[in-house]
């Protein structure tokens, strides 16, 4: 049986995510503005694959391919109807990846359009769609939840709320500071970090964002508003496009995990990569935080 998640993180232990979904899944062949929540359905064993190429880079943790599993969003990817199957068959891919010796994430993104008075989603809404996705994650056996890629605090806020109402899996909440160390609505870590602390969350995150040091930047401001541990997965670097279209990331794997050793100083619990980070970079980082690890 294994130690659970947050038992791990309370004793001091570095634990390590996973890299990238989308832009991988992109790399192996899902044409770009197709969610990548098709393939749990169309290409399974795609998404197998990259499940275990992260468990092999050293990953022990992996997020299930759910980012953009609630009702809302699926609505704009053509595929509402599917939600329970999704989110179901998702877990089931990443479990049968994990075995028993790592953990299985569920990833709950935003909603992608905006709450109203600036968008079309009602509170009560945006509500139902998480609290739909959250249990279903949690009745397909997830072991911990991660509410990521926020950028809104009250959207955040209505997401820990509808988990709180049907989980009582371990909850991480992880905003992205895509302008730098602003949200694009223009919160600071600062301010999530207070907030969620408040909201009763057990990890605060930053993942995606811009550069590293902009991400490392926001690290040490989150860092000073909460005592909770931090979850922490930036890009590899800003993304351009290669001739065929596709987005590359700046940076190279040896250049992310020569970074490792400032996030955990900084007191990140648990690192991983977002956009851009591919198996070969997720390696480097885990090297990084493994070779911190007592024997
Ligand atoms: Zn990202």
């Amino acid at each position: 049986m294994k130690k659970s998640f947050l038992d791990r993180i309370q004793s001091g232990e570095k634990l390590v995510a996973d890299g990238a979904t989308g832009s991988n899944l992109q790399k192996r062949g899902l044409s770009m503005g197709v969610a990548s929540e098709r393939w749990v359905l169309e290409n399974p064993e795609q998404i197998l694959r990259l499940h275990s190429d992260f468990i092999s880079a050293g990953s022990d943790i992996i997020l299930t391919c759910t980012f953009g599993g609630s009702s809302i969003r699926l609505e704009q990817s053509g595929l509402a109807d599917k939600i329970v199957e999704i989110n179901t068959r998702a877990v089931e891919l990443a479990r049968q990846a994990a075995g028993d010796k790592v953990y299985v994430a569920g990833s709950v993104g935003p909603l992608g359009h905006l709450l109203k008075p600036l968008g079309p989603v009602e509170e009560e809404d945006a509500f139902k769609a998480f609290q739909q996705q959250i249990q279903t994650l949690d009745a397909a056996g997830v072991d911990l939840l991660v509410i990521e890629t926020q950028f809104d605090l009250a959207e955040a806020g209505i997401a820990i709320k509808a988990a709180h109402s049907v989980s009582k899996l371990p909850l991480v909440c992880s905003f992205s500071y895509d302008r730098g160390t602003r949200t694009m609505m223009g919160v600071k870590p600062s301010q999530a970090g207070q907030e969620l602390t408040e909201a009763g969350v057990d990890l605060i995150g930053i993942n995606c964002g811009r550069s590293l040091n902009e991400n490392l930047s926001a690290l040490q401001m989150l860092r000073k508003s909460t005592d909770l541990p931090i979850w922490f997965k930036p890009n590899a670097g800003s993304p351009g496009l290669d001739d065929q279209g596709k987005p590359v990331y700046s940076l190279k794997p040896e250049e992310m995990g020569a970074e490792v050793s400032k996030w955990l100083a900084e007191g990140a619990s648990v690192v991983g990569g977002c956009c851009g980070t591919s198996p070969e970079h997720l390696a480097a980082i885990a090297s990084e935080v493994k070779q911190t690890r007592v024997l």
